[in-house]
């Protein structure tokens, strides 16, 4: 059920609605689709670094920020995503001051790679208001960054490792993302890894994600990496969640383990609504989902305007779903508010899921907020590994369409 989120046959060619409540504060996520290199296994919206190109986009994007805080949006929050933000560092700082200049952002999330961690212009992004750096690691592996095809352009893990060292205190948290049940990892190799972030270099917050898929992406990760088997799943989370516990680390989501509280993780994460610009970018206003063009091209040429997007209205039954994933994936949902969201009629609206999910022993309710067991967080990690199985399908989907969303653009 969770891969159907991201149907979005229904209306084609919208642009975001005005603001509908000017009070409320939304989070801003802002999809930056340029890598120096096109990891093999990576199912993202992303496409080869040019730097004219970069440049263009991000002016493109800044004019839209403008545009967006005209209809009335106002943002608490920026979560810089991709791709790799800081391909062009300047103009990535460039936008976040723009951001900062217009809303009231307590927090500024950016991605990152580790050879970009060398750059001193990274410095800039602190200034520029930035508090929570990301870094993809994927794994201090060399057999694996090997198979990755990331060896060759970030370095080996002892490379990384310093890398990441040199920059453990420059942001307010430093988060690593890694991936498990690799086809030839092992859980030595896990081992290892656990030993490097938490004993090593102690950072403050790692994302343990899950190997997930997407159709176009199938058979490249055969050929580097060999095939994909579900089965070893549940071991190697297993061995993460417990060393990540002893180590004093605490989940912020099921696969995310921060040293302090109040750490956060996927954006899409306690933010039940947000607004993403760029292309490729999603946004969840008022009960629908909204997915902007995957052409470049076609992003680049709407100069001034909202960029064109598809979506999905949500009936209300899957609003209830997709928020009680959404907010269980943190470990807890607070049932007064969910009740106060949906007029009082989650519990009622949702008791076929929430009773299969008690009998599972997946979620038990302790006072006002129903929360995952352990059993519940592995159970979490796979309907969420499946939620992006659906994104990445959904962008396979929008990158195959491309062309006939240009065509009507090119007729005189
Ligand atoms: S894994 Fe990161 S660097 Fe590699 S292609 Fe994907 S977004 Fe780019």
């Amino acid at each position: 059920m969770n891969r159907r989120y991201m149907r979005f046959e229904e209306t084609a060619g919208v642009v975001l609605p005005d603001a509908a409540d000017p009070s409320h504060t939304y989070l801003l996520y802002l999809h930056i689709p340029f890598c120096e290199v096109l990891c093999p296994f990576c199912p993202f919206h992303r496409v080869e670094f040019q730097a004219d190109r970069t440049q263009r986009y991000f002016r493109r994007l800044r004019d839209e920020i403008r545009r967006v805080t005209a209809s009335g949006y106002r943002f608490g929050e920026l979560y810089v995503g991709g791709g790799t933000p800081t391909v062009l560092p300047e103009e990535l700082a460039e936008t976040i001051e723009l951001v900062r200049s217009l809303h009231p952002v307590a927090q500024v999330s950016v991605e990152t790679n580790p050879d970009d961690l060398a750059d001193e212009r990274l410095g800039m992004l602190r200034q520029a208001g930035v508090n929570r750096l990301s870094v993809g690691v994927q794994s201090f592996d060399d057999t694996l960054l090997r198979e990755m095809q990331r060896y060759d352009k970030f370095g080996s893990g002892a490379i990384i490792r310093e890398r990441i060292a040199a920059v453990s205190n420059v942001f307010d948290t430093l988060n690593v993302d890694m991936i498990f049940n690799f086809p030839h990892q092992d859980s030595g190799s896990v081992e290892r890894d656990l030993q490097i972030l938490t004993e090593q270099l102690s950072v403050d917050q790692v994302s343990w994600y899950p190997l997930m898929t997407a159709r176009s992406t199938d058979r490249s990760m055969e050929k580097s990496l060999g095939k994909v088997n579900l089965s070893p799943e549940h071991g190697f989370y297993r061995q993460i969640a417990g060393a990540m516990t002893v180590a004093g680390y605490r989940r912020s989501s099921a696969w995310c383990f921060s040293r302090a509280a109040g750490m956060i993780d996927e954006y899409i994460t306690g933010h039940e609504q947000y607004v993403g610009l760029g292309s490729g970018a999603f946004s969840y206003i008022d009960g629908t989902l909204y997915a902007s063009t995957f052409s470049i091209n076609h992003y680049l040429r709407v100069a001034g305007g909202m960029s064109p997007m598809r979506c999905r209205r949500m009936g209300q039954r899957d609003q209830m779903r997709y928020y009680l994933l959404m907010f269980l994936f943190s470990g807890a949902l607070d049932i007064e508010q969910a009740e106060t969201r949906f007029a009082g009629r989650f519990a009622r609206g949702l008791w076929p899921e929430l009773t299969l999910l008690r009998l599972l022993r997946a979620v038990r309710r302790r006072g006002n907020r129903f929360e995952l067991t352990e059993r519940g967080y592995y159970l979490w990690v796979m309907m969420m590994r499946e939620f992006f199985i659906g994104v990445n399908n959904f962008r396979d989907e929008m990158r195959h369409s491309i062309r006939n969303e240009l065509r009507p653009q090119q007729e005189p």
